[in-house]
This record gives C-alpha cells, structure tokens and sequence, in this order.
C-alpha cells in the first residue's frame, strides 16, 4: 500500500470512452489498497482551441486574462473524471490549481511552482476519496490564476508526487514509454525500458516531445520514479525515469531531433575581451532565446561567433546584431534557416571511444553535411538541413540499434 500519482495527457483523456479507460488504471490501482491523485490535461486539442478562439479578440492579451482563459480546459476534464469515478460506486473529489492550492510565482503562462498544499490531499486520502487535480495551472501569491507553460500537467504530477513522498509517478500518454527515437518516423524504434533523468532530461531538451522537461528535473531532485506508459494497454511495464540502475550502460540511449532552427554566424568579431559577452548581452536585452554557442578562430586577430536559435526569433535577431554592427566591431552576419538539430544522448558515451565517429559515419554515408558540431558529456548534437533530417535520425538509428 502507498501514494501512487497517475497523469493522463490530453489525448488520454479526449473522449468520454477514452475518460472510462482512464477510470480502469485509476480504480485498478485503488483497488490494491494505495492512496491515488490523478492529475489530468485538458480534453484532446481543447488548449489549442481556447488560443486560437484568443487570438479571434486579440495578438496581444494581458498574460493575466490568458492564463485565466487557458487553464479552463483542465477544469473540465476533472470535474468529468471525478464524476464518472462517483458513478462507478467511488469517492472522487476534484481539486483545481488554486482550491489545492499550487503556489506559484507571477510569472504568467510559464509559472514556477513555489509549493504544494499536499495536507489537502492527504486529508482528502484519509477520507477515502480519489483526488483529481487540475494539471498546468496553479495560483499566484496575489490569488491569480497562473499556467506553467504548455504541456505543464506532467510538471504538476511529478511536483504532487514529490510534495506527497509518492512511490512513484506515473505518466499515460499515447505511446507505451520512450523510444530510441521518434517510433512514427523510425520503425525500428525500440522502447527503452530504463533511463536515467540525467539522459531524460537531455533528450526532452533536445525534442523528445515526451515529457515536459521541468518534470524531469523535479523527479530528479526528489527522487521519484517517473513511469511513462500508454493509456489503455494493460500490464504495461512503459519506460522508467530514474537513477540508473544499470553497471554499464548502452553506448546511447536515444536520438532526439528538433526543427525550424536557425545558425547564426557573427563574422570577423575583434578577438578582444568582452566582446562576446557584448553580443549575448544584446541578445538577452532582447529576450532572444540562444541555444548552442561555438566560437572559432578562423583569422589570426578575429573570431566567428555561431549560435543557434528557434528560427522564429530568426528575424530579431538579425535585427538586432545588424543595428550593432559597429558597437560590436563585427564585419558580416550571416545566417542559415530551415535547419534541424540531431542529437545522440546516453551516459554510456562518457567512458566509450569512437562515438562521434560512429555518428558522423552514418551522415557521411548519407552524403549529409553537418552545419555546426557541439557536444557535452552525454551528448553530440549537429545541424543538417531540415529537409535532410529524417534520413539523418533513421541512419544514426540504424547505425547504433
Ligand atoms: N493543456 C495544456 C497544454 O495543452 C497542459 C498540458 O496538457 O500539459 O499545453
């Protein structure tokens, strides 16, 4: 008998049949006897529609009446759970963000959890009852309804099991755990039974569209096994999130992949102090998200700048270094788009020579060009054109697995 947390994402919990077989892994889990909180998403793509009926009325909103506006879809989906529990004969209760209450800071649309009313739940558990929480939303010290950022609901679970000393957390979802890579555009994808949050964290970060990556961090911090499976597929033993258990691992554990990036390369800047720091800065005035830096000397007093960004910060960006060519002693900017990065991740590589080479052997049999290199203890990410990627994913795939 323990605390078990259950998260159910928006296509778990889409449709009124889908809603019943939710109801099966909660009652199933019940049953043995454990303390259940569920924490659910909004129905299917309902967020997705609440931003679009948004923008309708406005391109600007007040942060504070988005997130009041976006947190609606999860209330929905609880308010149905818990009654279709008390149908079947159970004592269900529904508990949004700020009933609980989740105490964020004010940091709209992306709002750090602070901390957990968890006596609520546990007092809700003494009763009997199944608790069903609202996922992705929380409340401000001010009494504002606050998001955490998109696909927030599996932040909020594994902060729940981690405010409840849960035995673990568990995550359905519509595919039965992580795979080495994407399994609808690489066939052979193969799900990985154990991983560790270190090499988790890194794949999410680098596309792996599975998890939210701040839950990942919460598991880690407290300890708390993060259990991904699929909805509605019995027995599923799903893919495991912890520390690793393994003497030796593999040589990677996954290949993760994201699009729409851009390089952008800063030309002929003074080989001076300071100067580097002098163009993040600019960019951080301007919010602009970088990711993987790279600085080389190609010429004996000066050196090139190359990072990469969302290429829908493309624009700004080039807006902003060109107006501060001068201040920055740059000669040229240039740039690439329709880029996507590809990256290896696993533990393995940190005591195993001839990783990279394996991984740029695939690309050079694929006739691939690499655009930028950059690595770190667990992983080697390089950018190819965008068009080029998927070939890229299936031969670095067929190359390790
Ligand atoms: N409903 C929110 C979203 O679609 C949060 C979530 O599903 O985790 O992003």
């Amino acid at each position: 008998m323990g605390i078990i947390v259950q998260k159910f994402g928006g296509s778990s919990v889409a449709t009124t049949e889908k809603l019943e077989k939710v109801c099966n892994h909660i009652t199933k889990e019940f049953e043995k006897g454990n303390d259940v909180a569920v924490i659910v998403s909004a129905q299917g793509k309902t967020t997705d529609r609440l931003i679009t009926e948004e923008k309708e009325i406005t391109n600007s909103p007040c942060k504070r009446e988005h997130d009041v506006l976006v947190s609606v879809g999860e209330q929905i989906t609880i308010s149905k759970l818990a009654m279709m529990l008390n149908d079947k004969g159970y004592k269900a209760i529904s508990l949004t963000g700020w009933q609980l209450p989740i105490i964020t800071d004010d940091n709209f649309g992306n709002a750090k959890i602070k901390s957990i009313k968890s006596e609520t739940i546990l007092d809700l558990f003494e009763k009997g009852y199944i608790v069903v929480i609202a996922g992705f939303q929380g409340i401000n010290e001010n009494g504002e309804i606050t998001t955490l950022g998109r696909g927030g609901s599996d932040t909020t679970a594994v902060a729940i099991a981690a405010s409840l000393k849960a035995d673990k957390c568990d995550i359905y979802t519509d595919v039965d755990g992580i795979f080495t890579t994407d399994p609808s555009k690489v066939e052979n994808a193969k799900k990985i039974d154990l991983i560790s949050y270190d090499e988790m964290l890194e794949l999410s970060s680098l596309g792996a569209k599975v998890l939210h990556n701040r839950c990942v961090e919460i598991g880690k911090k407290f300890d708390i096994p993060i259990v991904v499976k699929e909805t509605g597929k019995e027995n599923s033993t799903g893919t495991i999130v912890e520390n690793s258990k393994y003497l030796e691992n593999m040589e990677i554990s996954g290949i993760a992949k994201d699009d729409n990036i851009s390089r952008v390369t800063v030309m002929g800047l003074e080989n001076k102090i300071g100067k580097t720091y002098k163009v993040f800065k600019l960019l951080a005035e301007h919010k602009i998200n970088i990711d993987t830096i790279v600085q080389s000397f190609g010429e004996s007093i000066n050196k090139n700048l190359s990072f990469t960004i969302k290429t829908s910060d493309l624009a700004e960006t080039l807006k902003v270094l060109e107006e501060n060519k001068e201040y920055l002693t740059a000669r040229e900017i240039i740039h690439f788009d329709n880029l996507s990065k590809v990256s290896i991740v696993g533990i393995g590589m940190t005591n195993r020579t001839g990783i990279a080479a394996k991984m740029f052997e695939a690309l050079y049999e694929e006739n691939i060009n690499m655009h930028l290199i950059s690595t770190s203890e667990i992983k080697i990410t390089v950018l190819v054109n965008q068009d080029e990627s998927d070939r890229a994913v299936k031969a670095i795939h067929n190359k390790f697995f």
